[in-house]
């Protein structure tokens, strides 16, 4: 029986995918598609001039027989695509069943396909078919398309430069073959290989072929499962971060997808640990019952919608942010990893070992032990590796440069940012101090007046609750001007007018809503910033050494708030390599 059906004429009007050809890469997108459907487990795409002279695609898949492929370029045949219900249950890419007589309708086509027991070619140009006789193919498909949009001048003027018509292209094979790594893609872009992955079935392997060892070198793997979604990938570390969303890669049952939400959910894992400006690289696969994912809402069937999102933003998030936290490293001062500080898989035994009570009685012990340095943490599994990571001393050996501490240990030598320390030991400070419950304030000896232009003043009296409610003593003191009586004791001594006017000017930045959470976290990394030593401001070696005490201390020691690093290290490996001591 042919494989492929002819669709009703309701279930085409259902789907109305709109213009699926608007650029090369669309019509690539379209044929490589077809060929992973075909179960190929080798795909060949050559371009000339990026897909603007030429766009061809070989596979190996399992081909069409005579009549399937002349169905094939009328409107509405579908081998994906049964009935109206299967809509609803669309676990193959997509339905390119319309996409081929709406390619071979602006552009010249010849189709060669072989499901081995017969050989078929099919020439076809805007829409009119010119051949149609036996061909000579081994088993699988080769579509060559040629002369796009030459009988639709208008739509020609769309297409973009030679340059941006390839990037396109090897943005999304990239992607394809991150989805789907047990194939075996080639590209190559006027007859030069751009990018070849080996079909591996691997995907740390697949991430290597594309984006280089540099970059899998960093890669962490996560997987995690609730009731509806499995996921599974890997994430880098923040130390190879990137400047646009472009490696935010997400698939749904090996589908491309885009979904703001859950890049929302990636980029909050990293709070902290990277800059608001940077975005990492992700691989991150997510399997699921067909049914909760809606791919009909945009023609290109990138942007989709989700059933429980929020639980699975839940659950990305959470993986995320554990795999970030039980990895965290010191960058290495060279790119080749070696030391690891924490020997995370070794304590994630022993705890997985343990029975509840034990978990529990350990957490006792320790929040006992660090009373006072521990800010919330969440499991034990958490706090056992913090514990490990405490154990490290750093000493001090000098200042460089007025901005960097080198300090040293039985591993080698480390450079802390002295300013991105600190920051990061009074951020947490300030945090556990906001988040606290009880608040305890000082009485000042000699009262702070603070002076506002009227409408500050009047603004800021919509706003006094929030001063009064973190432990402030403020009242109307004449013309545009507050009295501060008394203020929360976690205000820093000697700083108190200074941290004052720093936290009313980020009331009256308040717009409409009140978020608590984030006006703390906000406060927390401005007074953060303000009250640490600058660069090149000369510290003792005593004020040093305490200054890496409880940095270490910190719940996460390698990055300041706003996800710069705090310390880099040079371990004895990197050094005896860069000296030639050891050679490899
Ligand atoms: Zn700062
Ligand atoms: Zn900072």
């Amino acid at each position: 029986m042919s494989k492929i059906h002819v669709m009703s004429e309701t279930l085409a009007n259902k789907i109305s995918a709109g213009e699926v050809v608007e650029k090369c890469s669309s019509i690539v997108k379209e044929l490589v598609e077809n060929s992973i459907d075909a179960k190929a487990t080798e795909i060949r795409i050559e371009l000339i001039k990026g897909g603007l002279e030429s766009i061809k695609v070989v596979d190996n898949g399992i081909g069409m027989d005579k009549e399937d492929a002349i169905l094939a370029f009328s409107r509405h045949a579908t081998s994906k695509i049964i009935r109206d219900d299967d809509l609803f249950f669309i676990n193959t890419m997509g339905f390119r069943g319309e996409a081929l007589p709406s390619i071979a309708s602006v552009a010249e086509v010849i189709l060669k396909t072989c499901d081995g027991a017969s050989s078929t070619l099919i020439h076809i140009k805007g829409g009119e078919l010119l051949e149609n006789k036996s061909g000579d193919l081994r088993v699988g498909t080769s579509i060559i398309v040629t002369n796009l949009f030459y009988n639709t001048p208008a739509r020609l003027k769309y297409l973009k430069s030679e340059n941006t018509e390839s990037y396109n292209s090897i943005n999304l094979i990239e992607k394809l073959a991150l989805a789907h790594p047990n194939i075996k893609f080639t590209l190559t872009n006027n007859e030069k290989d751009v990018l070849k992955t080996s079909g591996s079935n691997n995907l740390l392997k697949a991430i290597h072929e594309i984006y280089g060892l540099n970059v899998s070198n960093k890669m962490l793997e996560f997987k995690a499962s609730n009731n509806d979604f499995d996921i599974y990938g890997f994430i880098c570390k923040p130390e190879i971060l990137r400047s646009n969303r472009n490696d935010l890669n997400t698939f749904i049952n090996d589908r491309v997808i885009r979904n703001s939400e859950i890049n929302k959910a990636i980029n909050d894992a990293y709070y902290t640990y990277k800059p608001d400006s940077k975005y990492p690289i992700i691989i991150l696969k997510i399997d699921t019952d067909p049914t909760l994912v809606d791919v009909n809402i945009h023609p290109t069937k990138q942007d989709v919608k989700l059933s429980k999102i929020g639980e699975l933003c839940d659950l990305i998030y959470t993986t995320l942010k554990n795999t970030l936290y039980n990895n965290l490293l010191i960058p290495n001062a060279l790119k080749e990893e070696s030391v690891n500080i924490i020997k995370d898989s070794v304590i994630k035994e022993i705890v997985s070992n343990m029975t509840k009570d034990e978990k529990v009685q350990t957490q006792l012990n320790f929040v006992v032990e660090e009373k006072n340095n521990t800010p919330e943490l969440n499991t034990s599994e958490e706090l056992l590796i913090n514990k490990e990571m405490k154990k490290m001393v750093l000493y001090p050996v000098g200042l460089a440069l007025g901005t960097y501490i080198i300090a040293q240990n039985e591993e080698g030598i480390y450079l802390i940012d002295q300013h991105a320390a600190q920051e990061r030991i009074n951020y947490e400070r300030y945090i556990k101090s906001l988040k606290n419950k009880t608040i305890t304030t000082t009485q000042l000896l000699i009262p702070i007046t603070i002076e506002l232009s009227s409408s500050d003043f009047l603004e800021l009296k919509n706003h006094l609750n929030i001063l009064t409610n973190m432990g402030f003593i403020i009242e109307e003191f004449g013309i545009n001007t507050y009295i501060i009586k008394a203020h929360p004791t976690w205000i820093l001594k000697d700083h108190e007018e200074e941290s004052i006017r720093k936290i009313i000017d980020l009331v009256l930045t308040i717009k409409d809503k009140f978020d608590p959470i984030k006006f703390n976290d906000n406060l927390a990394k401005t007074l953060a910033c303000k009250m640490s030593i600058k660069a090149n401001m000369h510290i003792s070696n005593i004020a040093a050494e305490e200054l890496l005490k409880e940095l270490i201390l910190c719940d996460n020691p390698y990055n300041c708030p706003h996800g710069r690093p705090t310390i880099i290290k040079l371990s004895i490996y990197d050094l005896e390599r860069m000296f030639k001591r050891v050679m490899n």
